[in-house]
């Protein structure tokens, strides 16, 4: 089975994502660590995307594909991944749904993390004023959020089209959304 989680930063999907991938047992792709490890470790897609990310701005599609298609064909990924922070625009979902086809792995449940604007920035601010990622100034938070309004909150109506998109409530503690989530994915 391969999900897809959509929700704005800080709607804790990436906290879900892993506790659905390690019951599922298989991986969770977490796009933006992907390109912070490309980046770290030099590769040319991690040089590319630097200056994308540093600015909160997206990085350019193909770039995405590149790595997408790197972890979609690796082994581990056999039954299927969680995507998370991907996709993140209209272009990004077709190219998946090809790319699925394409490696024959067709089933796949999106899930859209939903949490009040509010809620959103007390997380994030909290989370800059403890982490250390480089990305986390209040400027390129800002722009992250604009970000995803811009490009992501399409990708929802393109799912929703498609009669695919679940919604699970992100408030509440961690186990209560899990059972949302366990829930939504008919697990
Ligand atoms: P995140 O860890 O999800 O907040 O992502 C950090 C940064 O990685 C973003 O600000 C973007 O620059 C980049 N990024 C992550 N996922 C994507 C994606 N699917 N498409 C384009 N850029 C992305």
């Amino acid at each position: 089975m391969n999900v897809i989680l959509l929700g704005p930063p800080g709607s804790g999907k990436g906290t879900q994502g892993a506790i659905l991938a390690r019951r599922l047992g298989i991986p969770k792709i977490d796009m933006g660590e992907l390109l912070r490890d490309a980046v770290r470790r030099g590769t040319e897609p991690g040089l590319q995307a630097k200056r994308y990310m540093d600015e909160g701005s997206p990085v350019p599609d193909e770039i995405i594909m590149q790595l997408v298609e790197e972890q979609l064909t690796g082994a581990e990924a056999e039954g299927g991944v969680v995507f998370d922070g991907f996709p993140r625009s209209i272009r990004q979902a077709e190219a998946v749904d090809r790319l699925l086809a394409e490696h024959g792995k067709g089933g796949k449940v999106v899930l859209l993390f939903d949490v009040s604007e509010e809620e959103l920035v007390r997380r994030m601010v909290l989370r800059a004023s403890t982490g250390q990622r480089t990305d986390d100034s209040t400027e390129a938070i800002r722009r992250r959020v604009e970000a995803y309004r811009r490009s992501t909150a399409p990708v929802v109506g393109y799912y929703r089209e498609l009669g695919i998109l679940k919604i699970v409530p992100g408030t509440g503690s961690e186990d209560e959304v899990a059972e949302e989530v366990k829930r939504a994915v008919g697990e």
